[in-house]
């Protein structure tokens, strides 16, 4: 098989399938002459003419790249993301863009401005979010891979809601240039999958120090893959008993239980630990989160690209109408939760306080992972919702995350892996490890694969 017919094998399918699903914003149209050049020049790398789709946060030369909002419908990219270019130089082809929550502001896709995404596995549930068209695009089988970007959750839940594999790494562990910013303190690039040593391999191919991004991490990247090891005996996990909290869905209970038995099995000794700040997670992350895209967000004016507003008679309302008309209800509602947060009467009592109940957070999980090799739990805390069942209640959505934010307070790896399914819903199991100890998370996945 050439590189051009397996693009266009994956253009054709992506076409028939994406009718019910719409995992897509943009398919890449001229992949088949990337894939020719691929064939041609013989460019040999670990992934040389796989198709891969990449969130629409990821911005990519020449393809529009719009974060799924109205204020960026149509910005057209001159540059590209340092973890497409590195995919690309090992051979990969980009196959499209994918929906999202706009800007990466939800739990469900349904916040995209270009209408929502389903579930493959039940075309009326949500597939998750922020990443859900990634998510459902690997789930259809469209891709065998795709990107997608964690800031709360949003790799890990719709891998759970989806039933693949989802990493977000540790936080520096990948290169952000070149991917739209949401919270800086917190966002890290991920790969989703449905084989373990799929996402193993990307994630070595575009880890690693990047001069445009002083948050990436010098530390050397492991070959993850070839390292890929099932043996779990003497493994120390740890399970946090609040993450086994009242509200969790039974059934996901149940097959999470199920899941953190056959590591005993293998040979793993498990012990129940304790995370009392949990509880305040969701509260210190809203804060957190809206305060830096409040200031993220600063940059969309209507002046330097994407949506500006007509018939305006001066600047100030150039400004505010491309604003008010650009972006969409929750992205607004961050906006002003963020300001507000930062504002002189207020940030000693909010964001001062979130930072410094981060600060305790951290050092719960630190503690706990001093003397445990992994902390495992639920991804979720119930399966896939239906469309619509949620939107109307941003704080129902929000305690969607109580589970995964943990991992990005701390700016631990962690993934979601394949558990059963719940009422015929897939459920995830949530592996999270020691800063840029990636492979302890693949391993463990690998040994459950
Ligand atoms: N659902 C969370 C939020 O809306 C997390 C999003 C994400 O990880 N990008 O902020």
């Amino acid at each position: 098989l050439t590189s051009k017919e397996l693009t266009e094998q994956t253009l054709a399918g992506i076409k028939e399938k994406d009718e019910d699903i719409s995992a897509f914003i943009t398919v890449n149209d001229a992949a088949t002459d990337v894939a020719k050049k691929v064939d041609t020049e013989g460019i040999k790398g670990n992934l040389s003419g796989i198709p891969i789709a990449f969130k629409d946060n990821i911005v990519s030369n020449g393809i529009k790249t719009t974060a799924a909002s109205k204020i960026l419908y149509n910005f057209m990219p001159v540059y590209s993301a340092t973890v497409l270019e590195k995919l690309e130089s090992a051979g990969a082809i980009n196959i499209g863009k994918t929906n999202m929550d706009e800007f990466a502001m939800g739990s469900s896709t349904e916040t995209s401005f270009f209408g929502n995404t389903h579930n493959p596995w039940n075309l009326d549930y949500v597939p998750g979010g922020s990443s859900g068209g990634s998510a459902a695009a690997v789930a259809s089988g469209e891709v065998v891979a795709a990107l997608g970007t964690d800031t709360g959750g949003s790799i890990r839940q719709p891998a759970a809601f989806n039933g693949i594999f989802g990493i977000k790494p540790t936080y520096g562990r990948v290169s952000r240039w070149g991917v739209i910013a949401f919270s800086s303190s917190l966002d890290q690039v991920g790969v989703m999958s449905k084989r373990v040593e799929d996402s193993a391999t990307v994630l070595s191919t575009m880890a690693g120090h990047d001069y445009h991004d002083s948050t990436s991490s010098e530390k050397e990247v492991p070959d993850y893959r070839a390292n890929l090891d099932k043996d779990m005996s003497g493994v120390k996990i740890a399970i946090p008993k609040e993450f086994w909290h009242e509200g969790a869905d039974p059934e996901v209970i149940k097959q999470v239980n199920a899941a953190i038995d056959v590591y005993k099995k293998l040979g793993a000794t498990v012990e129940e630990v304790s995370l009392p700040t949990l509880k305040h997670a969701v509260e210190v992350y809203y804060v957190l989160a809206s305060s830096e895209a409040s200031s993220n967000l600063q940059r969309y004016d209507g002046v330097r690209y994407g949506f500006r507003a007509k018939d305006v008679k001066n600047i100030k309302d150039l400004f505010v109408n491309s604003r008010s008309e650009g972006f969409g209800d929750e992205v607004k509602r961050r906006i002003m939760l963020g300001t507000f947060a930062l504002s002189a009467g207020s940030y000693d009592a909010y964001f001062k306080k979130a930072a410094q109940v981060r600060t305790i957070f951290i050092q719960e999980m630190t503690k706990v992972l001093d003397k445990y090799d992994l902390i495992m739990g639920p991804s979720t805390t119930s399966a896939a919702f239906k469309i619509g069942a949620k939107i109307d209640d941003p704080l129902a959505m929000y305690m969607n995350d109580i589970l995964t934010i943990p991992a990005n307070l701390a700016g631990l790896p962690a993934a979601s892996v394949p558990a059963g399914l719940a009422n015929g819903m897939p459920v995830g199991l949530q592996i999270m490890a020691k800063p840029f100890n990636e492979q302890a998370i693949f391993n463990a996945a690998y040994a459950l694969q």
